[in-house]
């Protein structure tokens, strides 16, 4: 595609990384095959090649208005066209970009910009996800169904003491999933134990910042990932071998610390370390002899691959292999590359679309009538479930009760 970028950006790191992307694009629209925004609402602005085209105006100098930012908004940051694109166009660095200059030029109103803080104060700690959590569940059975079957009940897993091991590495503990589902990261420490391999979490380590990033507040973002990195570099330097995230969605946003961090000069090289051997738990079990975790259940799972897993991080098949090597049937899944809906804070800030691709989903998921639903990623677990005819559980829990 060609590109007259306008003097403002033509010569800035922003505007270069931009053209780069733009020019990799021969505008074909393959990419729109695959959009579950452009399936949903069939106009060409609501898809990858037209929001594409419409960041590429900005960047020649048109103002940014209200309904571009309504486009960009509609993106779910799936990245399926990006794995569909031929031409391997990074999408979602040039929408980070499209982003931000459109938030640079078009105010939101005051009660969409605070509603856009309070999800941010209120998702990014564990700890005032607990206190929500522990009010609305106190409330749950007083509440209407529709809104009770929203806040997902705490459960337990049996859990023995760890043992100690030569082998270490770090496990993030996250944001909304160690208050909403704790036992997630409690089976991913058993598994593990089982593989001899020490799974430490550092407390101090928190948020990843996904949550600041895909609402725009990218100095937040680059907050939380310093943050992070501070917290886990002592443990680092000693020798642990990875960073491991049981949270799919939030491995992408770690895995681009480097990225996001390049213009840091105190930061940037850590960062880049950092990102280096940050590793979603399915890449590293995928590495390790697995055989401990072998069962005799005859399951039938319907697994539902996050986007984060097999778009972002091209980690398609890695888990679902995992569980039929542990000995769980799996059943097929229709449309298996289309989002669900969740995708961080968008079934919040766009629930009637985010609804439609859930009911989608959902079909496509229980079709076959599985006694449970698989997933990799909190986000999807906690949206799925509201509607789900059958239970919904991380798959790492399911490898944690063989
Ligand atoms: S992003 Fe890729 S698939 Fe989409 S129009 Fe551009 S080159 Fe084609
Ligand atoms: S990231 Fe997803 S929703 Fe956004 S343009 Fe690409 S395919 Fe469509």
């Amino acid at each position: 595609m060609q590109t007259r970028l306008s003097n403002t950006y033509k010569d800035s790191p922003l505007g270069q990384e931009a053209d780069a992307i733009l020019r990799s694009c021969v505008h074909c629209g393959f990419c729109n095959a695959t959009c579950p925004t452009y399936q949903l609402l069939g106009d060409e602005l609501d898809g990858p090649r037209g929001r594409i085209y419409q960041i590429k105006q900005i960047l020649e100098g048109t103002k940014a208005t209200v309904s571009i930012q309504q486009h960009l908004d509609r993106c779910l940051t799936c990245r399926a066209c990006e794995t569909t694109c031929p031409s391997g166009v990074e999408y979602h660095k040039l929408l980070d970009i499209g982003r931000e200059l459109v938030e640079q030029q078009v105010p939101r109103p005051a009660l969409q910009r605070s509603y856009r803080r309070l999800l941010q104060y209120t998702f990014g700690e564990t700890r005032r996800v607990r206190f929500l959590l522990f009010f609305a569940r106190l409330l749950r059975p007083l509440l209407p169904f529709q809104i009770k079957k929203k806040i997902p009940l705490a459960r337990k897993i049996p859990l023995t003491e760890p043992g100690s091991y030569a082998r270490t590495m770090l496990l993030l503990d996250g944001c909304v999933q160690p208050a909403a589902s704790p036992q997630i990261n409690d089976s991913a420490i058993a598994v593990f134990d089982r593989l001899a391999i020490n799974l430490r979490i550092i407390p101090e380590a928190g948020c990843c910042g996904a949550l600041h990033h895909h609402l725009s507040d990218s100095d937040a973002a680059r907050h939380r990932a310093r943050a992070n990195i501070d917290a886990w570099w002592p443990a680092v330097q000693q020798g642990a071998e990875a960073i491991v995230i049981s949270a799919s969605g939030c491995a992408p946003m770690i895995k681009s610390y480097g990225h996001l961090l390049a213009g840091d000069k105190q930061y940037a090289q850590r960062a880049a370390d950092i990102s280096a051997m940050t590793r979603d738990i399915s890449e590293v079990l995928s590495n390790e002899d697995t055989s401990a975790l072998n069962t005799d259940k005859v399951g039938c799972i319907a697994f539902h691959s996050p986007c984060s897993l097999q778009h972002a991080q091209q980690l398609d098949g890695v888990v679902e292999t995992l569980l039929k090597t542990a000995g769980y049937t799996l059943v097929p899944v229709r449309d298996a590359h289309l989002c669900c809906g969740s995708a961080g804070t968008y079934s919040i800030l766009q629930p009637e679309l985010a609804k439609r691709l859930r009911s989608r989903k959902l079909g496509a998921l229980q079709e076959k009538q599985p006694e449970l639903i698989a997933t990799a990623n909190i986000g999807c677990l906690l949206y799925l479930q509201q509607e789900a005819e059958v239970p919904v559980r991380h798959w790492i829990e399911l490898l944690a009760s063989t």
